[in-house]
C-alpha cells in the first residue's frame, strides 16, 4: 500500500483574509501579510492552515461524540500544553481522530510526542480578482497554475493573455496592457471548471507572465485602516490609528493535504485505528471544511474577514461524511479518565 497520498484543495475566499506576519512595519501598512519569500505574493502558511484544520476537526469530532469522558473539544484541539488545573492537553490515543491525524506534543522535550498523519502545504493564490474597466477579472500566471497540474508555455510578453486578441489594452488596476490571444486558453477555463470554480469567475478569467503576476498581486490587496475609541469618551484614540492588508475577496487559493499510512505507524506501542488508510485521513481532515467556510482563517474575524468556501473537493462529495471510530480497544480509552478528574472538568485553555 502507498505511503502518502496526496489531496489538492480549492478555496474560494468570501471575505478578505488576513494571516498576519506577526510584527509591524513602517511604511504604507503596519500590519502586513505573511508573503512567500521568493515571489512576495501572499499565502497562507501551511501551520496556519494545519492549526485551523484541528481545531475544527476537534469540534466536529466533539459535536459528535457529545458524551466522550475527556471532550474532543478543547483538550485534542490546540497546543495540548498543559495550562492551567482543569486542562489535560491531548488525550493521544490511537482511536483519537485528532491526535493521530494532527499528531500531539508530550513533555517539554516532545519526547513520546506524535507527529501526526496529514501534512499541509502552504495555499497558494491561484486566481486574484482585479479591477479593469471592464469589471472584474481573475488574474493567474503559468507559475500558480502549475499548482493544479498545467504546464503553460508561452505567456511571456508584457501583456495579458485572452482566448482571443482585442484592441484596445485592459488596465489590470493601474497597469495598462495590450490584449493578446492564447491558444491553450480554453484548456486552461476547463481545468478551472473541473476543480470546482465556478463559471462567474473561469469566464473572466485573465492570464499574465509570471514577472507581472506579483506586482498586480501586490498593488491590488485590501487595506483597510482602523482606530481604537475610548471606551469612555466614544471618541476615536490619540495615536491609535492603523492600518491592515488582506487578501481580497474573491481570490482563490490552492494547497495539499498529505495523508501519510496509518498503518506504518505505532502510538504508545499500539496500531493506529481511528483512522486506517491515507483516504481516511483525508476524510478527517475534510470535516473542518463547512467550519472553515462559517468560522474562517486568519485574524479580524471579528471584523468581517477569515471565510475560506472549499470549492474542490466537492463538499458534495460522499467522502465527506464523518466515518464512526471502530477499533476493538476503543472502549478503554474512550472512557479513559486520569485519575482525580471527573466528568464535569470541561477546563477551557487559559489564554
Ligand atoms: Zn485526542
Amino acid at each position: 500500500m502507498a505511503s502518502y497520498k496526496k489531496l489538492l484543495c480549492i478555496g474560494l475566499a468570501l471575505d478578505p483574509i488576513h494571516v498576519g506576519s506577526g510584527g509591524a512595519r513602517l511604511g504604507r501598512v503596519e500590519l502586513t501579510i505573511v508573503r512567500d519569500p521568493v515571489t512576495r505574493i501572499p499565502k497562507i502558511p501551511g501551520s496556519s492552515l494545519a492549526g485551523v484544520y484541528r481545531t475544527y476537526v476537534a469540534m466536529a469530532e466533539h459535536e459528535s461524540n457529545p458524551g466522550r469522558t475527556r471532550p474532543y473539544y478543547p483538550h485534542c484541539a490546540g497546543l495540548g500544553q498543559p495550562k492551567g488545573k482543569d486542562y489535560l492537553g491531548h488525550c493521544a490515543q490511537p482511536d483519537c481522530p485528532v491526535c493521530t491525524v494532527f499528531g500531539f506534543a508530550r513533555g517539554k522535550d516532545q519526547a513520546g510526542g506524535f507527529a501526526g498523519l496529514a501534512a499541509f502545504t502552504d495555499a497558494h493564490v491561484l486566481l486574484f480578482p482585479v479591477p479593469t474597466r471592464q469589471g472584474p477579472r481573475w488574474v493567474t500566471c503559468p507559475d500558480a497554475l502549475r499548482l493544479v497540474g498545467l504546464e503553460v508555455q508561452g505567456v511571456d510578453q508584457d501583456a495579458v493573455y485572452f482566448g482571443s486578441s482585442q484592441n484596445t489594452p485592459l488596465n489590470l488596476g493601474w497597469l495598462l496592457l495590450p490584449v493578446m490571444s492564447f491558444g491553450q486558453f480554453q484548456n486552461i477555463v476547463q481545468s478551472l471548471q473541473s476543480c470546482g470554480v465556478p463559471s462567474y469567475i473561469y469566464e473572466r478569467l485573465a492570464l499574465v507572465p509570471d514577472r507581472l503576476f506579483p506586482h498586480i498581486v501586490n498593488s491590488n490587496l485590501e487595506v483597510r485602516t482602523s482606530v481604537a475609541i475610548n471606551p469612555a469618551t466614544g471618541a476615536a484614540e490619540e495615536q491609535a490609528l492603523f492600518s491592515y492588508e488582506a487578501l481580497p475577496r474573491g481570490t482563490v487559493l490552492a494547497w495539499e493535504i498529505i495523508a501519510k499510512n496509518p498503518k506504518h505507524f505505532l502510538i504508545g506501542g499500539k496500531e493506529i485505528c481511528a483512522v486506517k488508510t491515507p483516504d481516511d485521513v483525508h476524510q478527517k481532515v475534510q470535516v473542518a471544511h463547512p467550519y472553515l467556510e462559517h468560522l474562517g482563517i486568519g485574524g479580524m474575524g471579528t471584523r468581517g474577514m477569515g471565510r475560506l468556501k472549499v470549492l474542490y473537493p466537492s463538499p458534495a462529495a460522499e467522502n465527506s461524511v464523518p466515518k464512526k471510530v471502530n477499533c476493538r480497544d476503543s472502549a478503554t480509552s474512550t472512557t479513559d479518565s486520569p485519575s482525580g478528574l471527573s466528568e464535569s472538568s470541561t477546563g477551557l485553555p487559559e489564554e
